[in-house]
């Protein structure tokens, strides 16, 4: 079947096809937080396996259920999955209580990603608030290789400075050329950095900004402030795109758990580019 797009979408895989994978090692994220890398159990499925950075996998623990969860590794490394899970409910408590070795089944990839190739000569300020951060990962390592973009930006916040997710890797980031700036609500004694929402580090951020995008994932609040605030600071609305987070059962476009107005979260988005939601973003409890 010819691609009509240029990633993995639920038109052109199979989106009930389900693929057996065995938990290859867990990390201690945060509290109440892991990631999960999955091998798939047959090589071959996961050397065809193909995603794009911001897509999603239906992940299925057996006898529980499935939920929507983001790829958090990076494309280019084939053959295993990152996920990086809060464990907050039915689906995701029976996978914290796995361990290495355990069965998990992979629907997907699904949804729209993040436009990390279509951003070469633009500035990239990612923002990231809570868990979101897991949905820009695998983009961040891709802005992170040179020519990707101009310049690339992480602007992270978290409730408190425990909450703040893979801290272990921003140095890693920043010498591959990333700024990466961090703010949390409460800082307690400990803390030296900055107390406040991430929306006030876009000041320092965007210095361009009728070159820069913004990609923000995390509360709907957060993000409709960012968006509006960028646009305040220059940033034109088409250049800014918004991953959205909607209960999902089907992610194929069929039960209309995900529905957004005339949008269905799983195939229209998670990303979705801010001129096309912004309206709808404020409309209460859609
Ligand atoms: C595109 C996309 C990407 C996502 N990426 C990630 C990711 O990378 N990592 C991640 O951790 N999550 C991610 N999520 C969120 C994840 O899909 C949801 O948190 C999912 O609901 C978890 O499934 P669960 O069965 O564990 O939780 P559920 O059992 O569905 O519970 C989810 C929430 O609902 C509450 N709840 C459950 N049952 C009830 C009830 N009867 N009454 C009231 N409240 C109830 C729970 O307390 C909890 O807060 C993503 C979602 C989407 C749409």
């Amino acid at each position: 079947m010819t691609m009509a797009s240029p990633w993995p979408t639920a038109s052109h895989i199979d989106p009930w096809q389900t693929h057996s994978t065995r938990i290859a090692a867990i990390a201690d994220e945060t509290e109440g937080v892991r990631s999960y890398r999955l091998r798939f159990d047959d090589a071959a499925v996961g050397d065809a396996f193909r995603f794009a950075a911001g897509q999603f996998n239906m992940l299925y623990v057996p006898g529980v259920g499935e939920a929507a969860i983001s790829i958090s590794s990076d494309p280019e490394d084939v053959g295993t999955l990152t996920h990086t899970v809060r464990a907050v409910g039915n689906v995701t408590d029976a996978l914290a209580r796995l361990t290495v070795g355990d069965q998990v089944f992979v629907r997907g990839p699904f949804g729209t990603p993040w436009p990390v190739d279509r951003v070469m000569d633009r500035d990239v300020v990612f923002v990231a608030g809570g868990l979101g951060l897991a949905s820009q990962r695998s983009a961040i390592l891709r802005a992170a290789l040179p020519g990707t973009c101009r310049h690339a930006t992480v602007l992270h916040g978290a409730k408190r400075p425990g909450e703040l997710l893979y801290t272990g890797e921003y140095d890693a980031w920043r010498r591959a050329g990333v700024t990466v700036a961090t703010i949390v609500d409460e800082g307690g004694p400990a803390w030296n950095g900055r107390c406040g929402l991430v929306t006030a580090l876009l000041d320092d951020a965007i210095d361009d900004p009728a070159r820069t995008t913004v990609l923000c994932c995390g509360p709907d609040p957060m993000m409709v402030g960012v968006a509006e605030k960028a646009i305040d600071m220059g940033v034109s609305i088409d250049a800014i795109f918004l991953s959205l987070e909607r209960t999902m059962a089907c992610a194929a476009a069929h039960c209309g758990l995900c529905q957004f107005g005339p949008l269905f979260v799983c195939r229209d988005g998670p990303v979705l580019r801010y001129d096309r939601i912004g309206l709808l973003m404020k409309v209460p409890r859609l």
